[in-house]
């Protein structure tokens, strides 16, 4: 596995939150991409190539653009967007900087600062990431177990412990979780060769 070199240019961080706050996703990871290129190699790439980690990146934030989290009725729109720029921004670049971003993108009355709130967008972008993953692997990933928290609320207890095939895999985090600070549902991969008592 290559480990990327960060990113610390603050003309660059600059630039993907801008692209972010646009919703101009593919801009975004480009940057990104770029950047990592040019630090790994000592110098900028000729093109960016589009491989399935950038498409896979390129589902992720939007999902995290598209989710919606528990306690939206407290949130108003411009709050919203500084939570999904800003744990957009945690994805792309891999760092924990929330609150320098909150303080970039900050622009509404009331500052957005919920860890719970954040970190229920970053989970909404890996959830579904991992779904899409064990989907590109169908020859062997066949369904999902879905793993619930001790804690689970009454809806999630509904799904948990219960095997689906792929394709009738319900969203996680769960859109009908009642839990105030969201949804802690993951999945298990099922393998091929065992037997399963698909819902
Ligand atoms: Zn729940």
């Amino acid at each position: 596995m290559i480990v990327m070199k960060k990113i610390t240019n603050p003309k660059i961080e600059e630039l993907v939150l801008a692209c972010l706050k646009k919703k101009s996703f593919e801009q975004a990871l480009g940057i990104v991409m770029f950047e990592e290129i040019r630090l790994e190699t000592g110098r900028p790439p000729d093109k960016i190539v589009i491989t399935p980690k950038y498409m896979n990146d390129l589902q992720i934030l939007e999902k995290i653009f598209s989710f919606t989290p528990s306690q939206k009725e407290c949130l108003t729109e411009s709050q919203l967007l500084e939570y999904k720029c800003v744990a957009g921004m945690m994805f792309l670049l891999k760092q924990r900087k929330g609150n320098k971003w909150f303080n970039e993108i900050h622009n509404g009355d009331h500052p957005a600062r919920s860890p719970l709130i954040l970190r229920q967008f970053l989970n909404a972008g890996f959830r579904s990431s991992a779904l899409n993953r064990y989907g590109s692997n169908s020859d062997i990933v066949i369904g999902v177990e879905i793993l619930g928290v001790d804690d689970a609320c009454e809806e999630c207890k509904k799904i948990a412990r219960k095997q689906y095939k792929l394709a009738d895999a319900p969203d996680l985090p769960y859109e009908h979780c009642t839990n105030e600070n969201g949804c802690r549902c993951c999945y298990a991969p099922l393998v091929a060769g065992e037997k399963y008592s698909f819902n």
